[in-house]
């Protein structure tokens, strides 16, 4: 017997379930769930994601049984519609839906009004008595079949109807009479059957044929498979198809349709949030063709339907327990639900409506901290405009504020520009009259999106709140001229490479460049936060080498520092001149007198940070790369360098090339320096202490950890520790007083890792400098690998950059090692990880679950590591336990 790959839903008919959205999609599972409820909802059925799996795997043919499981739902629908594909006495009309399990809004193609033809149309006109609606539906069906089915040009139809609209002067679609629809209807039909050779197709079995393929085709169109790559969206079967009696938001002022979210998905605000256009059908409202009213007043012109509507949006999200994103019609004063799902929302409105939910005791708090993703908080930890600047900047114009934030860049007009000028490293502005699926890339290298038209659910509005870009959408008052690639408002003419700044939290657009500030971290932020860290056993430092940098982790909650390069601070101001001093000495005494330039700014460099510290712990790695990247490589800075130090050119350049190596990542540098050079040891050291005595004497404790890059045996670590010891015990004998520190090491060498108890015996500490430890153990530069990287990625070689995301297999199995052997030599040995990874979510779940003591990572990813060492927690509950003796 063939597999079952229809399930049908309709009142007590329904035979799917929410749960079951691998199977039936996210919109036909939640279809079934609505219907199991008790809610209106146009019966129908769903084709399974497994059957578009099998179309692919068949050679794009349908599997055993579809055919006939289609033909007898069908017979079911008709029934329980009392109507009949293609009877004009009582015509079905279906709608055909996409519907993958996880959600990706815009992405795949619907077909509305199936099932007409003009035999169908005189039945249709006769039983409605509205022959306007039903030659309306048959142009919008011509259009989106020929469109989705057979991908005649949008713009072909598009054109015909403007031309059409412009003759008999109509302002709005609505504005077009029965006899000029039909006209349109006959030159759309011409204009499908130039582009396609074939007649537009009168039976409805056949239409629905074609369009279920399509549907099952628009799984893998560019933009599909483009979206499912930038949201990392693997491991599904395929689209489901859902095939649902139509009901028509378009039958007159009294049908309407609309789109509408329980909550506000741009603040997260509790206050029902939506739109609507009376007389309009479905891809009206979301096309931003038309701009829709706000929910509110649909009480005013449908108190009925808009209370039931209230009243099924709460019931949906009790039952749900999360903000709903709905889809409804109403036809001719009867409300039918089409779709609900979790709503898309800002990071902002995530964090509120989580919070807001445990308030309300609809969820728990592990369940809160697991509804955002990590990198959501992003879109929060980054600037807005100051208040100030913006006060004084030149509005030009004002538009909806569609996803909150603020962007300065340069307008592009397209996509493909906007790509081509972020290759060139500009921020820009996409500015479009409405984005459609195929602006994405262009909308992902954009600072912003700005549009003429559209409303809060448009496309632009959607995809952009789902990507933390800022969109400002609906400009009415901006005129587009594409092909001139410049724009006006009002008087003003902007044109492409301009800047532009946009609010997206307000909705204005402001000419020029704007300043920008940090954002503030409270309310509901930082309830989470706190939740986050109740929870989370994972310490989380931060990288930073200089006291605004050290100040703002501090801000967003960083317990410590866990790498302080001190080499970064070697190139600020003058500085530069000494490093080059000591590096072009040619015995110790020379370089000791450069040193001494630098021990008192180095020394003030380390108070600065203690200071911006309070008394959290601070690891200071000692200089870790190889000399000659503090010389110039250009003629003009070696002549610069040459002048200011009053040496020869010549001997600037033979230091260079002295100092060149072939594979200077795996040569001079780390403790291999401080091994050729103990001076420079010695002067950070004391730089490290002395600071540490100062700021004890101002009331500030701070214990120094002192560690050493790039241990590869047990000799480099004894004898770099040697030095560090003796140094700190000549300070503490000239200062009279002693505080505590520690010596540690770096392990991102692999030997490092496999003689880690050895190390142990001498460091006191372990950090895994996960950067370098990817580099050698994969054998792939850090500096060249992007070249080949993204094509192992692209050929499934590796599943994702290990530069960026731990290599759990490899590189994992090394720290696990690591830990194990080191802490079996001491036992309390403290680790934590500097590299990249310890500021990527799933990263940081392996170093939770590996026993790490903290994760470090810059600053902005603070909070984003807190989150994610709490949710490592929550995921670790219940599940079997990781042990490092796997
Ligand atoms: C590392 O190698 O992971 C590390 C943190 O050091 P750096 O990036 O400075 O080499
Ligand atoms: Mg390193």
């Amino acid at each position: 017997m063939a597999s079952k790959h229809v399930y049908f839903f309709g009142g007590k008919k329904t035979e799917g379930k929410a749960t079951m959205k691998e199977l039936l999609g996210g919109k036909g599972a939640n279809l079934a769930e609505m219907s199991n409820l008790g809610m209106p909802v146009p019966a129908g059925f769903t084709i399974t994601t497994k059957a578009c799996q099998l179309y692919y795997e068949n050679n794009k043919k349908w599997p055993q049984g579809l055919k006939e499981q289609i033909l007898a739902n069908l017979k079911r629908l008709e029934n329980v519609m009392n109507a009949q594909f293609g009877n004009p006495k009582k015509p079905l009309l279906v709608s055909v839906r996409s519907g993958a399990a996880a959600s990706m809004p815009g992405m795949m193609d619907t077909i509305l009004n199936l099932g007409l033809n003009e035999t169908v149309i005189a039945g249709l006109t006769a039983k409605t008595g509205n022959a306007r609606f039903a030659w309306d539906g048959y142009r919008r069906f011509i259009q989106m079949f020929g469109d989705v089915v057979m991908g005649v040009p949008h713009e072909t139809f598009e054109h015909i109807l403007e031309e059409k609209k412009r003759a008999v002067s109509a302002k709005l679609d609505t504005d077009l009479s029965t006899d000029d629809l039909k006209d349109i209807v006959a030159r759309y039909k011409d204009a499908y059957k130039k582009h396609t050779n074939e007649n537009f197709p009168d039976d409805p079995w056949q239409q629905l044929v074609k369009s279920i393929n399509a549907v099952f085709e628009s799984w893998n169109n560019d933009r599909a498979i483009t979206y499912r790559k930038l949201n990392d969206i693997k491991g599904l079967l395929g689209t489901a198809v859902n095939i649902q009696a139509m009901v028509f938001g378009n039958m007159g002022e009294t049908s309407g349709t609309g789109v509408c979210f329980s909550r506000n998905p741009s603040t997260g605000e509790n206050k029902f949030y939506g739109e609507y256009l009376m007389n309009a059908q479905g891809e009206d409202v979301v096309a931003g063709i038309r701009t829709p009213e706000s929910i509110e007043t649909l009480a005013k012109k449908n108190k009925t339907a808009y209370s039931k509507l209230v009243g099924l949006k709460n019931k949906l999200e009790k039952h749900y327990r999360d903000m709903q994103d709905m889809e409804f019609t109403i036809q001719d004063g009867a409300l039918y639900m089409l779709q609900t799902r979790s709503g898309k929302r800002t990071a902002a409105a995530a964090v509120k409506v989580a919070v807001d939910m445990v308030k309300e005791r609809l969820i728990s708090k592990e369940e809160a901290l697991m509804r955002l993703e990590p990198e959501q908080l992003n879109q929060l930890l980054h600037p807005n405009f100051d208040p100030q600047a913006e006060k004084g900047a030149t509005v030009l114009a004002r538009g909806l504020p569609a996803s909150p934030g603020a962007a300065t860049g340069r307008v592009v007009f397209n996509a493909e520009d906007a790509e081509a000028w972020a290759k060139r490293g500009e921020k820009v502005i996409l500015t479009r009259i409405e984005t459609s699926p195929e602006d994405i890339g262009g909308m992902n290298v954009a600072e912003g999106v700005l549009t003429a038209r559209g409303g809060m659910t448009s496309h632009a509005a959607v995809v952009a709140r789902g990507m933390g870009k800022c969109c400002v959408a609906g400009v009415g008052a901006l005129s587009i001229v594409y092909r001139e690639k410049k724009c006006t408002v009002g008087s003003a003419v902007i044109k492409e490479g301009d800047y532009i700044s946009l609010n997206g939290s307000s909705g204005t657009v402001y000419a020029g460049k704007i300043k920008t500030v940090e954002p503030e971290l409270s309310g509901s932020f930082s309830t989470l936060m706190k939740w986050a860290d109740e929870i989370r056993t994972l310490g989380v430092r931060t990288n930073a080498d200089i006291p605004r940098d050290a100040e703002m982790a501090v801000k967003f909650g960083a317990e410590g520092i866990g790498l302080c390069r001190t080499e970064h601070m070697f190139f600020e101001g003058d500085r530069i001149i000494s490093v080059r001093k000591m590096i072009l000495a040619d015995n110790k005494a020379g370089r000791e007198a450069a040193l001494k330039e630098l021990l008192p700014i180095q020394r003030k460099d380390f108070e600065g940070l203690y200071r911006a510290m309070k008394g959290r712990p601070v690891t200071i790695r000692l200089i870790d790369p190889p000399l000659h990247e503090f010389l110039p490589a250009d003629d003009e800075s070696q002549m610069e360098m040459a002048d200011v130090l009053n040496i020869t050119l010549q001997r600037v350049k033979e230091k260079v090339s002295e100092l060149h190596e072939f594979n200077p990542m795996l040569g001079h540098r780390g403790c291999r320096l401080g091994i050729t050079y103990p001076e420079i040891i010695e002067m950070q050291t004391r730089a490290i202490m002395e600071a540490a005595i100062n700021v004890k004497r101002q009331g500030i404790k701070i214990h120094p950890e002192i560690m050493v890059p790039l241990v590869g045996e047990t000799g480099e670590i004894k004898l770099c520790k040697q030095v560090i010891e003796e140094t700190i015990a000549k300070v503490f004998k000239e200062q009279k007083i002693k505080i505590p520190y520690m010596v540690g090491t770096m392990i991102e060498v692999p030997r490092a890792a496999l003689i880690a108890d050895k190390i142990a015996e001498d460091a006191e500490f372990f950090s895994f400098g996960t950067n370098d430890l990817t580099q050698m153990t994969c054998g792939f530069s850090r500096d060249d690998a992007g070249r080949f990287l993204k094509e192992y990625i692209e050929k499934g070689i590796f599943e994702k950059d290990p530069f960026q995301v731990l290599d759990q297999e490899g590189v994992g199995e090394l720290v696990i090692m690591g830990i194990k052997r080191g802490r079996s030599a001491r036992k309390n040995l403290k680790v934590g990880i500097c590299g990249e990874h310890g500021g990527e979510p799933r990263s940081i779940d392996f170093c939770h679950r590996v026993g790490m003591n903290y994760v470090s990572c810059s600053p902005y990813r603070v909070p984003i590591a807190r989150l994610a060492a709490a949710q490592a927690v929550i995921r670790q509950k219940g599940k079997v336990k990781f042990t490092l003796d796997k």
